[in-house]
């Protein structure tokens, strides 16, 4: 595989960053995952804004143009043969000479950016969908600033190895007696045929799928409401699903052990998985 690495393309094998790097010692960094369905970017323009306003948010200024962002992803998408996969990006404050809880100097230590990519073929077709996933429900311990997307995954990553342990396939986290949001992904119930997700904040990360998800369901006529909602809500909705840049429109058919609905993925996450892959095939670039 092909990686890139401040300024190179290069082998996995030869690509390197300091240990001195701030996103090494201490997740002082943001990221991005956009797909590739049929060699194409699925909404690049949402994930560059988003890289954009994460790295504002702490004070490291964006290495690079969105146009330069851009030839980077379609370039790695041409030297790995992409068909169906992934590209992840990180960007860190870079490496100082030493670890030191204070920011260095922008002027002297730059952002270190590191791409790859991750082939996935089957990505959109993939049998989980006919399935449906089943999740349980931990409690959000994450820090305050969930909007932010940084690299800092701990708790994420513990609460998906919570899920594999209960036999699940993920988890749902729960603050003051409300959903947040999956693992990785943002989390919605259907009820009486509207669809409710969480209202933006820095309780979630505001997800890109997300925003073109509720955009597809308002012009297809579907009722949305944005508003925090509870597990008890979600044990008794019709469906449940969750969106994520990976794994698109996902039904959710079991919480902790109960079936939601009638156990298998409903009709409104099924349409909404064929629209949002339709619409946002024919607007990859
Ligand atoms: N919430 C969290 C915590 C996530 O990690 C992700 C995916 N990285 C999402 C939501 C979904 O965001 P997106 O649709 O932009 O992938």
């Amino acid at each position: 595989r092909t990686v890139y690495v401040n300024g190179s393309y290069l082998p996995e094998d030869q690509a390197s960053v300091s240990i001195f790097d701030r996103g090494f010692l201490m997740a002082d960094g943001v990221y991005e995952v956009t797909s590739v369905l049929d060699g194409k970017l699925i909404d690049f323009a949402g994930h560059a804004r988003r890289l954009q306003r994460s790295l504002s948010e702490l004070d490291i200024e964006n290495p690079l143009s969105d146009d330069e962002w851009l030839t980077i992803h379609r370039e790695l998408v041409r030297l790995n043969d992409i068909d169906q996969g992934m590209i992840y990006l990180q960007v860190t404050r870079g490496a100082p000479g030493d670890r030191d809880f204070a920011f260095p100097d922008p002027a002297v230590t730059k952002p270190t950016v590191v791409l790859f990519t991750q082939n996935k073929p089957g990505l959109a077709d993939t049998p989980m969908a006919q399935k449906g996933l089943k999740v349980i429900s931990i409690e959000d311990i994450r820090w305050g600033r969930r909007d932010i997307k940084t690299v800092q995954l701990l708790y994420p990553s513990m609460g998906k190895m919570m899920a594999k342990k209960a036999g699940a396939d993920d988890a749902w986290m729960t603050e003051d007696g409300f959903v947040t949001e999956g693992t990785s992904n943002n989390a919605y119930i259907v009820k009486g045929g509207r669809i409710i997700t969480r209202h933006l904040g820095n309780e979630i990360l505001h997800g890109i799928t997300r925003a073109a998800v509720l955009k597809f369901a308002a012009e297809a006529q579907m009722e949305v409401e944005e508003r925090s909602f509870t597990l008890a809500e979600a044990a008794d909705a019709d469906e449940a699903f969750i969106t994520s840049a990976s794994m698109f429109v996902m039904p959710v058919v079991e919480l902790d052990g109960a079936a939601i609905g009638t156990g298998k993925p409903g009709p409104v996450a099924t349409r909404l998985r064929e629209i949002y892959l339709d619409e946002s095939r024919k607007q990859a670039i």
